[in-house]
């Protein structure tokens, strides 16, 4: 089965009645994007950019210099072949801990964590946007920035994209001026909120694993509650499919970039809700591209409608079920 998977790799993501699909990979190091070309990627939909700054714990350097960032985004820039690259600014706090930060919350989910750690910590942050913004003269680069909820903190992530631009642009530093800035929905009050981002992002990208998360308070990494995190629960699905929706309607390219991009048994239910963009681990892709190759749109849209109207999560996981043999 796995051979015949691997046959697939050029094979373009297309519907059975001819809707392209873009398959992007998450990656933690530039050493993935081989595994991620191998497995026939259009590009990188997440480089989780937190990886370069952990488990340092023996190096001088606590977290990496501008220089040595803009390396490895360089190089992953480059070893993608012209293809985009999704660069995630740095999601720190909660289950990704950074060696330097000492103080413990006691929500560290609920924390100062990802975009309001960098907020906090503006050289910190503007060293890794110079670093970004210098890698973008190598290829098409796009900004992501994780755990946005006020429209304040999305306006001052862009006016310090500013200023990293304009120090490079008095430096005489090349970079790609038209650069994309997106936005991670995975709060739900982004997913109810979503106006206030559509104006003024240039791309989403929902991140169901913290969407799940946050919207059923169940702790992703609690084992005690693991079995109550549940994707399908209907109060999950609505802010998907809104996202979606909403994000589409306004000329935005929307992505799902948590791990239910790369579950084969929910592609349909989101290729259902209209999405477009998955991005996934890259051993999950060409499985994923294999459903989509055998999926009838017009069929599942119907389907899907019907079961975003439920709220009873036996029949749900039927009619999700049910998609796949369609
Ligand atoms: C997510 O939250 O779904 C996501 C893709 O980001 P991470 O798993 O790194 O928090
Ligand atoms: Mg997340």
């Amino acid at each position: 089965a796995r051979k015949r998977l691997l046959k697939l790799k050029k094979t373009p993501a297309v519907t059975k009645d001819g809707t392209a699909i873009t398959l992007l990979a998450n990656i933690e190091l530039p050493d993935d994007c081989p595994a991620a070309l191998d497995a026939g990627a259009n590009g990188v939909g997440l480089f989780r950019s937190e990886f370069l700054f952990m488990g340092r714990g023996a190096t001088v350097l606590k977290v990496p210099g501008e220089d040595e960032q803009f390396e490895q985004y360089r190089k992953a820039v480059v070893a993608m072949k012209g293809r985009p690259v999704t660069i995630r600014t740095l999601d720190v706090g909660a289950d990704k801990p950074l060696d330097t930060t000492e103080h413990t919350a006691l929500n560290p989910a609920l924390g100062l964590r990802a975009i309001r750690y960098c907020l906090a910590e503006p050289q910190l942050f503007l060293t890794q946007l110079r670093a970004i913004l210098r890698a973008s003269s190598f290829g098409k680069v796009r900004i992501l920035i994780p755990m946005l909820a006020h429209a304040f903190e999305i306006d001052q992530t862009l006016s310090m994209i500013e200023q990293a631009k304009l120090q490079l642009r008095d430096e005489g530093v090349k970079y790609d001026e038209a650069v994309e800035v997106g936005a991670m929905i995975e709060i739900p009050a982004a997913a109810l909120a979503l106006p206030m981002f559509v104006k003024r992002m240039d791309f989403l990208s929902i991140g169901t694993n913290d969407l799940i998360q946050y919207t059923l308070a169940i702790d992703r990494v609690d084992y005690e509650v693991a079995h109550l995190y549940n994707p399908l629960h209907p109060a999950v699905l609505m802010l998907i499919a809104q996202t979606i929706a909403v994000g589409q309607k306004a000329g935005l390219d929307v992505a799902v970039c948590g791990e239910m991009a790369g579950d084969v048994k929910l592609t349909r239910l989101l290729l259902g809700m209209g999405l477009r963009e998955f991005s996934m681990h890259p051993a999950q892709l060409l499985a994923v591209k294999q459903e989509i190759l055998n999926s009838d749109l017009a069929a599942i849209t119907s389907r899907t409608r019907r079961i975003l109207r439920s709220f009873e999560p036996n029949e749900i996981a039927t009619a999700v079920e049910q998609l796949q043999s369609l």
